[in-house]
């Protein structure tokens, strides 16, 4: 399948659907990230605290596709806050995965209590000049985290890595976003599987003859977010990719809306965590 893209506010594209390897160990990376390059995912979400760099990196070497085609995402941990930390770990990142730029690079939390995600962003624009981080984003930061970080530094991410899915849908954030160019990237897009036998999403899935994955993922692009499941079973690498042979219509749009839950998380509260 030819997977859409989505315009950053620096100018470069990123694939709507991705690959993410969270619980996913190095040996086990190296096999499912080539699995799913092979499967047609040209987007790979990693972190240093998954502890796979390593795997993805090999991965990505021994793919049948050039670094070029591929869209590689690390994340700086909460334990490297600040300037100068920021700039070793994400020097250690590429090490690992053996890359000498990653495509977006993430401030995974913004972590409660603390300012110092300030300096780490400042890290980060850095690394967007030197050309390592061809793009820079955040993940898991609140309206309020946003505003003080555009506020002090006149820089915007790119991207905003969330908890979204049906069951926790994040419509202020998102308005947010719209009004501030930052694209929406939902992690746990299937809401860590929890979803996958709500009623109203197994009645669609019947209706459209897909899976009740594939109705969420759908949903997901439909709404303009980047969205990346995790799956190391082959089937369904490829099943979460073959989602562009049915349309939704309005009801059935209102159908999965009415599934929001304010208490739906599935994830920790960026409020506290940290
Ligand atoms: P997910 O919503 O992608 O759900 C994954 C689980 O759903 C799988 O383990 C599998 O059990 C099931 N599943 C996947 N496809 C299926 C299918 N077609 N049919 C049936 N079951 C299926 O949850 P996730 O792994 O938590 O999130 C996806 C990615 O998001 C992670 O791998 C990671 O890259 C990223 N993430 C980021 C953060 C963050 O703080 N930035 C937090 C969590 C996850």
């Amino acid at each position: 399948p030819t997977i859409p893209t989505v315009r950053l506010n620096d100018g470069n594209a990123m694939p709507q659907l991705g690959y993410g390897v969270w619980r996913v160990s190095n040996e086990e990376a190296a096999s499912v990230v080539g699995e799913a390059i092979r499967a047609g995912y040209r987007s790979i979400d990693t972190a240093t605290i998954y502890g796979n760099e390593e795997g993805v990196g090999q991965a990505i070497e021994a793919a049948p596709v050039s670094r070029e085609e591929l869209f590689i995402t690390t994340k700086v941990w909460n334990d490297r806050h600040g300037y100068d930390n920021t700039l070793r770990a994400f020097d250690e990142s590429l090490a690992r995965l053996r890359l000498d730029h990653v495509d977006l690079y993430l401030i995974h939390w913004p972590v409660a209590g603390s300012e110092a995600y300030l300096d780490t962003w400042r890290a980060l624009i850095q690394l967007k000049q030197d050309g390592r981080a061809k793009s820079i984003g955040v993940s898991n930061f609140m309206v309020p985290h946003l505003q003080r970080l555009i506020g002090e530094t006149g820089v915007t991410p790119s991207v905003n890595q969330i908890e979204l899915h049906p069951g926790f849908q994040q419509r202020e954030l998102r308005e947010f976003h719209a009004a501030n160019g930052i694209a929406t990237e939902a992690w746990s897009p299937l809401g860590q599987g929890t979803l996958l036998e709500n009623e109203d999403l197994v009645a669609l899935a019947r209706k459209f003859n897909k899976t009740p994955a594939q109705i969420i993922l759908r949903w997901h692009l439909d709404n303009g977010f980047i969205a990346i499941p995790k799956s190391v079973t082959p089937s369904r690498i490829r099943e979460n990719l073959d989602i562009f042979d049915f349309v939704m219509d309005a009801e059935d749009v209102r159908t999965i809306v009415r599934l929001d839950d304010a208490n739906g998380r599935v994830g920790p509260d960026p409020a506290v965590f940290g």
